[in-house]
């Protein structure tokens, strides 16, 4: 019996189980289906694709996606400690302002969010009006400085677009390169940072190895989980609450497995209703990217990153190609003018990047897709069988709305446009696998058959609709649910942050800490 069960330890859950056991009149017990996070492949940054459709991914796929010619898209997803920010690639871009503004949730506002970002942070750059030091998490500068990322920049300078040295600070607009979860090199997931300096906490259990199967729920109160490590079955009562941080798709997945969901389904596959919830695996969102890879003959490629030399210079200097998490640059741009915000974020990785990262390279490559930030087509995750160890039947719908593909296919030309500077000449041999032209045609008929996800995923338990703003699911007691599924709209730019910062939110509020408050009235809008 604890006070507080947290099921899930990724970016999310390992958060919210250090913060809450900082009291120590508080027991708290972290669960999470994967191991612990001693894979050498989860450290040494640029090994994050060799991570894929392993043991450590719950490796997803989607159902035949309608728009996208029946294909199904790869959803990797972290199983271990740190969850996905242990397998991610590192860029931490908290979103666009707007974005939480636009949530219209109580407390959730950008202003009110922006002291939960910096409390986390221990920003290598030190403090500014948007950037903290002293956090657990830190955020550094990139330490692989591939020229090819640098020659993006560059090429998007010569286009015409701003340069940008912060897209968490006074504007999110232009290029430049991006901040990494990393220190020394290194990466730095929320089980690094958050976890592994709790351990100690005798008010604090980790179980790695058990996968929760459902919450129970006595009289309209959740008050334990079951879960089996192997074939051993296992429950653990929580006498405050429960609390799932097991992402995006298999929190509502745990949800509707406990009797939380559209009571039509449920019934249908013999599971008792507890609730009917219609809202619950719907309102799923995703970045989808349009892959553009252009090779060349200079052998500096992440192809050559595990030569003798560079290993060495990672032992001695913490530098180097091993360093790489692969987008190293980017940049936030809008498709037509009248937008509040970007709606495209640009990656650009010194790899050629194709087949969602299954592929392995044949060639030097520089890769740098537009990843489409505003999706207006909306998915689901609904359960397949009452198995729980069957995975969830995943439908992203990507371009479903037909304004999603035409904005797609504008960024693309964007892109296109960006290969065809100075500064890329020379990494601009020749492009794999290139669109027919740039008639629209051609390159709607591209994108449908090459786009693939960034692995965003959020929405399924949306605050308004599945939880309250203090995130407890509307209609059950002593539950909630705390991870990116939360998010009512996916944030503009890559959802570590913001998922890390909710749970910071989340630990104040469940603690019954006084909101922190922060200098936000210096900050530009
Ligand atoms: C390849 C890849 C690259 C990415 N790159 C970036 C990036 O560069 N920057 C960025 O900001 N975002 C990136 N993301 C996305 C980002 O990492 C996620 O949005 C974020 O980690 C989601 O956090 P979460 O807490 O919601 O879920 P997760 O971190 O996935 O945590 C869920 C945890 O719950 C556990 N769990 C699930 N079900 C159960 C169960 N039944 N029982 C017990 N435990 C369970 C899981 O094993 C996992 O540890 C990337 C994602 C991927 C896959």
């Amino acid at each position: 019996m604890y006070d507080y069960v947290v099921v899930g330890a990724g970016s999310a859950g390992c958060v919210l189980a250090s913060r809450l056991s900082q009291d120590p009149d508080v027991t708290v017990c972290l669960i999470e289906a994967g191991p612990a996070d001693t894979a050498e492949n989860i450290h040494i940054p640029v090994g994050f694709g060799k991570l894929f459709r392993t043991h450590l991914d719950w490796d997803y796929d989607t159902h035949e996606e309608p728009s996208l010619g029946r294909r199904r898209i790869y959803l990797p997803r972290g199983r271990v400690l740190g969850g996905t920010s242990s397998t991610n690639t590192m860029v931490y871009v908290r979103g666009n302002r707007i974005d939480f503004d636009e949530w219209n949730q109580p407390g959730w506002s950008y202003g009110q969010l922006l002291p939960y970002f910096m409390r986390s942070e221990d920003n290598e750059r030190g403090e500014s009006p948007y950037h903290a030091i002293g956090g657990p998490l830190a955020v550094s500068d990139g330490r692989s400085n591939n020229p090819m990322c640098s020659a993006f920049v560059e090429a998007a300078a010569q286009a015409g677009y701003p340069l940008n040295d912060d897209f968490n600070g006074a504007t999110q607009d232009g290029f430049g390169y991006f901040q990494l979860t990393q220190r020394e090199g290194r990466r730095c997931s929320t089980a690094a940072a958050f976890l592994r300096p709790a351990l100690d906490r005798p008010n604090l259990t980790v179980e790695t190895n058990i996968q929760v199967h459902r919450v129970l729920i006595e009289h309209g109160r959740a008050v334990a989980v079951t879960g089996y490590r192997l074939d051993q079955a296992m429950t653990i009562s929580a006498s405050r609450e429960v609390i799932l941080c097991a992402g995006a798709y298999n929190s509502p997945q745990l949800l509707m497995l406990s009797g939380i969901g559209p009571a039509g389904l449920l019934t249908a596959l013999g599971i008792p209703v507890v609730l009917d919830q219609p809202h619950v695996g719907q309102n799923l969102q995703d970045h989808a990217l349009v892959p553009l890879v252009f090779t060349h003959s200079h052998p500096i490629s992440l192809l050559a990153a595990n030569q003798p030399q560079h290993v060495q210079r990672f032992i001695e200097e913490s530098r180097g190609p091993l360093t790489a998490n692969g987008p190293e640059a980017g940049g936030f741009v809008r498709t037509s003018g009248g937008l509040p915000a970007p709606d495209v974020e640009f990656l650009a990785a010194p790899v050629m990047f194709a087949d969602s990262g299954l592929g392995t390279p044949t060639h030097h490559a520089i890769s740098f897709g537009p990843s489409m930030l505003t999706p207006r087509s909306r998915g689901s995750v609904l359960l397949a069988s009452d198995d729980p160890t069957a995975k969830p039947k995943i439908s992203h719908n990507y371009f479903a709305d037909e304004t999603d593909l035409d904005s797609a296919v504008e960024a693309t030309r964007i892109g296109l446009h960006l290969a065809r500077q100075k500064a890329l000449a020379r990494y601009n041999e020749g492009q794999f696998q290139p669109p027919a032209s740039e008639s629209d045609r051609d390159l709607r008929g591209y994108v449908r058959s090459y786009v693939h996800s960034i692995f965003h995923p959020a929405g399924t338990c949306a605050m308004g609709t599945v939880v309250d703003a203090e995130l407890q699911v509307l209609g059950v007691e002593a539950l909630r649910v705390v991870d990116a599924s939360v998010m009512p709209t996916l944030v503009r730019g890559n959802p570590n942050a913001a998922t890390i910062a909710i749970a910071e939110k989340a630990a104040d509020v469940i603690s019954g800490s006084a909101p922190l408050q922060w200098q936000v009235a210096a900050v530009a809008r």
